[in-house]
């Protein structure tokens, strides 16, 4: 039995129960470090290093769950978010699950703008979003809820257009379809309920910071490297985003060591240039936590 939520004083966590957002919202809290028992039919989990329950639910439901106050925080994408029109607190965007919600038509129509579609049938599976959309451009259109497979409403002759999500292209590409406009861009997200008590807050916020400090720690490396102490202002001027480095004199006269955090996607192209300039034993580390 599970205790009330009232009763638990522990934090309690929403996570998508299956579906692509599933596996990457479980392998992020393993990289926080947080230790719990993972199966494929467990609603409930609870951490054993940190108070902290998981409940595993519907992506969809999460949300709501968290309005209702059920549950204090949770992880889920923003078009789900938006489309329930939940009152939640932003807390982190956690960097997977990015797709986009996009106005999509047949590539042989004659719909290239929104404004094309006035008096034309809309399939999706997000009809708030998707009615705020149009109201506030002024289009009147005429919206039908498919809850899957919303790309083939027009193959089947049921829509002249979609609102679907929408992350490579190539399901639209596929079914023949054409981008239109963007509504929204979403990605997956860590809210919270606005109404904690202190007690709450404050383990929320501490979460919070723990996920920050691994999705900030996967945009940068730690670079060391040995070189000429009067090459420190080259490498410096070479190395974006490198900050203020240490630098350590080497038992070598005149030669210093250099460490640093510097930007993951750019400093592989830097190793050549870098050793063109005297730099030798470089290391790039990766980085498990970054608070900075
Ligand atoms: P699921 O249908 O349970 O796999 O999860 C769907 C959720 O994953 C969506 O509501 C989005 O937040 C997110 N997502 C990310 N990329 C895509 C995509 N290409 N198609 C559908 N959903 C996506």
């Amino acid at each position: 039995m599970i205790a009330t939520h009232a009763e638990s004083g522990r934090l309690r966590l929403a996570l998508p129960n299956k579906g692509r957002l599933s596996q990457p919202a479980l392998t992020l809290l393993h990289e926080v470090g947080l230790t719990f028992e993972e199966d494929d039919r467990r609603l409930f989990a609870p951490c054993r290093n940190y108070p902290l329950d998981l409940l595993f639910v519907r992506a969809d439901d999460i949300g709501e769950y968290i309005q209702d106050g059920v549950v204090d925080l949770g992880i889920t994408g923003t078009n789900l978010l938006r489309e329930a029109r939940a009152r939640v607190e932003p807390r982190l965007e956690l960097g997977f699950g990015r797709c986009r919600l996009e106005v999509a038509a047949p590539q042989s129509s004659l719909v290239h703008s929104v404004s094309d579609l006035e008096g034309l049938v809309v399939a999706t599976s997000h009809p708030s979003l998707s009615a705020e959309f149009f109201e506030a451009r002024g289009v009147l259109c005429r919206l039908i809820e498919i809850s899957g497979a919303v790309e083939v409403a027009p193959l089947l002759g049921v829509a002249d257009a979609i609102v679907d999500l929408v992350a490579s292209g190539s399901t639209l590409a596929t079914n023949a379809l054409r981008p239109v406009e963007t509504i929204l861009e979403s990605q997956a997200e860590l809210v919270s309920s606005p109404a904690l008590d202190p007690e709450r807050r404050h383990l929320a916020d501490q979460l919070t910071l723990m996920l920050d400090s691994v999705i900030a720690a996967k945009h940068r490396k730690y670079l060391m490297l040995n070189a000429p102490a009067n090459a420190v202002t080259r490498i410096r001027e070479m190395v974006p985003g490198m900050g203020s480095p240490s630098v350590i004199p080497l038992a070598e006269a005149g030669m210093v060591a250099i460490h640093a955090v510097v930007d993951a996607e750019t400093v592989w192209q830097q190793l050549g240039p870098l050793r063109s300039a005297g730099a030798s034993s470089i290391l790039v580390l990766p980085i498990e936590k970054l608070i900075p």
